[in-house]
């Protein structure tokens, strides 16, 4: 295993620490039912997955999230030759609806971010070797090269179909694991049931623990994969998305390439942020928006903040820097921070 793959086994074992933990305190003063606990690692999506459930007695919703995990990634992989996504990038077009809905509201991301959050930008992500693991550094003219066919605007978006420009190939990775948070809390509201899930980078809270205490968070320390820089307490269903530049990189002379691309360079993006966590009531809308605010970096996305009104961020620069919405600041504890003003 090379210094990539130790890096993201060792980030994955944590986030599973950091889910147990953060949903291990329940008292014994609650009925029997709800104390009822059961836990499921999974993979899916390229990356390992942690789901909690509180009051799954007979575990049919751990069995329906896993199931539904499973079909997510077979419908959604770039990688996977029999997906919806496949075969879209194959043939250039699709009237499938569940891609419909997610480059539908994607684009909207992507209207509301500059253009930061681009899910056209596959092509890139191939040529820095993101996707197959061989890494290496693109001749600038084979960037270039690519530019006719990158770019969200090039799509065609009708009510029922979807056009792809020539050359043009969509990737879910920014997107993917929040949209399957959203569809997995679904099915635990639907049964009544409260959880933790860990997909990825994406943590998903559903209802109330049963101890009526709260969800405590942690997200990563940037320079140490076995530790986290600081722990979010959050009551009720909330997302809470990071995207980081340790989550996925190679090294090449002494520069660190990460796996998020600046889509005005087509190459990784390179500044003084680690990461941008992002906290909403959509799982789709915090993972898109943590990698458009990790493109766009600090002060453009302060000044997204301060137009907004449906997300709070926590931004984490070298040196272990880090700057907190307004809404979060009561709630972040274990660092100093900023609050923005
Ligand atoms: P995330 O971990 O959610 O920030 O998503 C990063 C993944 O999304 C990468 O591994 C790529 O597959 C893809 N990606 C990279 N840069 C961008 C971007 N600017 N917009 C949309 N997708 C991107
Ligand atoms: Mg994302």
């Amino acid at each position: 295993m090379g210094k990539t793959g130790i890096c993201r086994a060792l980030g994955m074992l944590c986030v599973l620490a950091l889910v147990l933990s953060a949903a291990g305190c329940e008292t014994l003063n609650v009925p029997a039912k709800d104390r009822s606990v059961s836990d499921r690692t999974l993979y899916a999506m390229d990356t390992e997955m942690t789901l909690r459930l509180y009051g799954d007695t007979d575990g049919a919703c751990m069995e329906e999230l896993a199931a539904l995990l499973e079909a997510l990634d077979g419908r959604l992989s770039a990688t996977s030759e029999g997906s919806s996504l496949s075969a879209l990038n194959r043939t250039g077009e699709t009237s499938d609806g569940e891609l419909l809905s997610i480059v539908t509201q994607a684009k909207a991301i992507h209207d509301r971010t500059g253009g930061a959050l681009d899910l056209s930008l596959y092509p890139a992500s191939l040529a820095w070797g993101f996707t197959t693991g061989s890494y290496h550094v693109p001749a600038p003219e084979d960037l270039e090269a690519l530019r006719p066919s990158v770019g969200m605007d090039k799509l065609t978006v009708g009510a029922d179909s979807l056009e792809l420009a020539q050359g043009m190939m969509l990737d879910l990775g920014a997107v993917g694991k929040g949209w399957a948070a959203d569809r997995c809390r679904e099915a635990m509201e639907a049964r009544g049931l409260s959880g933790i899930l860990s997909l990825g980078g994406s943590i998903q809270t559903v209802g109330a623990k049963p101890d009526g205490s709260d969800w405590v968070i942690g997200v990563q320390d940037p320079d140490d994969a076995g530790a986290y820089l600081l722990t979010l307490t959050l009551k009720g269903t909330k997302a809470v998305v990071t995207s980081g530049d340790y989550q996925r990189y190679f090294e090449e002379g002494g520069v660190r390439y990460c796996h998020i691309l600046d889509p005005d360079t087509l190459s990784p993006v390179h500044s003084s942020l680690r990461s941008v966590t992002v906290v909403a009531d959509s799982g789709f809308l915090a993972d898109g928006l943590a990698t458009a605010l990790f493109v766009l970096g600090k002060e453009s996305g302060i000044a997204l903040y301060r137009q907004s009104s449906d997300f709070e961020a926590i931004w984490i620069e070298e040196g272990g820097v880090v700057t907190v919405t307004p809404g979060l600041k009561d709630l972040v504890s274990g660092c100093e921070f900023e609050a923005v003003p």
